[in-house]
């Protein structure tokens, strides 16, 4: 299927991407378990190599499978291409990667995936480059922090560990204003229940080891382009607009147009960085894809009736979750995710650190582990494992505090995970 704009998301999570093999008649999309590609000639060969022509080269770079994915990704987040990488960090490494240059800055969100926290607040300084990390709150905040050095601005659509929704069009007019792309992490929201390009984001980014694979078996991410953004605007974006010695010259921008991000991000970003997506994770994650909306939509129902019966137990002195009327963050739920505010939300319960951790320890449907957006039910203490590198100021402003236990809901019974909750905490409270 190439170019289908009007067919609906359940028909294009299964579609997109895909037509029956050319060589076998295959159905199904195959796994590609190949390194390499036989070229025609050796004309062949160079056209490949100086990006004269598309096509198969080395797996590092494109695999036919992981082809598949990227095109179907970028189809439902309303992009016009993709790359995939071998996990979600890896996807906000490759992201960046075009866009920064030693001494320059990102502005990013306090609330996002502790994992990001780190990876922004420590390792990237490697590369000379720095996060400066804003309350997405404060709008104000937000447009003070950008500065003549600043390359992008990143937030979470619903950010980990739940219950908080960006206002992404605010976010994506100041990065407008000041020349430099927004870049949502879309792994909590996925494309079904949030479509961070129509609020005006330019890039996202996805951990499709969570809900987008969808049951624990995949570490992978991608990279979508909106290919809105014009990177010749200005001088701040040499990697697309100025000439590619790699490439004797190139310009990817003047060459590539629209594509020109996604074009680098494989010419030079897998080629060079090589966080390749192997392809069976991709053929995985393809499964996981097909059956998207039917498993967001069970999320959800379940997530808001869990929510509400936790809302009014005992034990608990808050639930974050933004499908509750409670919650500060229904309006932009109602906004930016109207099908509902995904499966993640956290906790507090009444009786502290300790507490939590027998509560985690009791439950027996929910595993304890450090993962999300499974069909099993999932629970964290965020604050002594995800965010434990973490000050506790950031923890607290993460939404990770010690008295905070994180809670992926599956798509199981919800009585039956009710029940566990329970029991559970009746345990931890007594
Ligand atoms: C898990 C996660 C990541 C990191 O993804 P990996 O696939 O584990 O590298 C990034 N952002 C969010 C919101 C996540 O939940």
């Amino acid at each position: 299927m190439t170019d289908a704009p009007n067919y609906g998301f359940d028909t294009l999570q299964i579609h997109a991407g895909a037509r029956p093999d050319p060589a076998t008649g295959a159905r199904q999309t195959p796994i590609y378990q190949t390194t390499a590609y036989v070229f025609r000639d050796a004309e062949h060969a160079a056209a490949l190599f100086n990006l004269q022509e598309v096509g198969y080269i080395y797996s590092r770079l494109t695999n036919p499978t992981v082809a598949v994915l990227q095109e179907r990704v970028a189809t439902l987040e309303g992009g016009v291409g993709a790359v995939c990488c071998s996990s979600g960090h890896a996807a906000q490494i490759m992201a960046l990667f075009p866009l920064m240059a030693p001494g320059k800055n990102v502005v990013v969100s306090t609330r996002l995936y502790g994992g990001s926290i780190t990876q922004f607040s420590q390792t990237i300084k490697r590369f000379g480059w720095m996060a400066k990390f804003v309350d997405f709150d404060d709008m104000d905040a937000v447009e003070a922090a950008i500065d003549d050095d600043t390359r992008a601005v990143f937030c979470e659509s619903i950010a980990n560990p739940g219950g908080y929704i960006t206002d992404i069009a605010a976010a994506a007019k100041l990065a407008d204003a000041a020349g430099i792309p927004l870049i949502v992490d879309n792994t909590s929201a996925t494309p079904y229940l949030c479509k961070p390009i129509e609020h005006g984001a330019t890039l996202v980014v996805h951990s499709m080891t969570k809900y987008l694979t969808g049951n624990g078996t995949v570490t992978g991410g991608v990279v979508v382009d909106s290919g809105k953004f014009d990177w010749s605007a200005s001088d701040k974006f040499p990697s697309l607009s100025a000439p590619e010695e790699a490439y004797h010259g190139l310009k990817f921008h003047e060459t590539f147009g629209p594509l020109a991000f996604t074009f680098h991000g494989i010419a030079i970003g897998l080629r060079d960085l090589g966080m390749t997506l192997n392809p069976q994770a991709a053929h995985y994650t393809l499964m996981g894809i097909e059956t998207l909306s039917l498993r967001m939509e069970r999320h959800v129902q379940n997530a808001e009736k869990i929510a509400a019966w936790l809302e009014s137990h005992d034990a608990v002195a808050g639930v974050t979750y933004a499908g509750l009327d409670s919650s500060p963050y229904k309006a932009r739920k109602d906004a930016f995710c109207p099908k509902g505010a995904g499966g993640l939300f956290t906790i507090k319960l009444k009786a502290g650190y300790d507490a939590c951790v027998k509560f985690v320890d009791t439950l027996e449907l929910f595993s304890h582990v450090a993962n999300l957006g499974d069909t099993r039910s999932l629970v964290i203490h965020s604050a002594s494992t995800t965010h434990r590198q973490l000050t506790p100021a950031q923890q607290e402003a993460a939404g990770a505090g010690p008295d905070v236990v994180r809670i992926s809901i599956g798509i199981e019974d919800a009585d039956d995970l009710i029940a566990d909750l329970d029991q559970a905490l009746k345990a931890a409270s007594a």
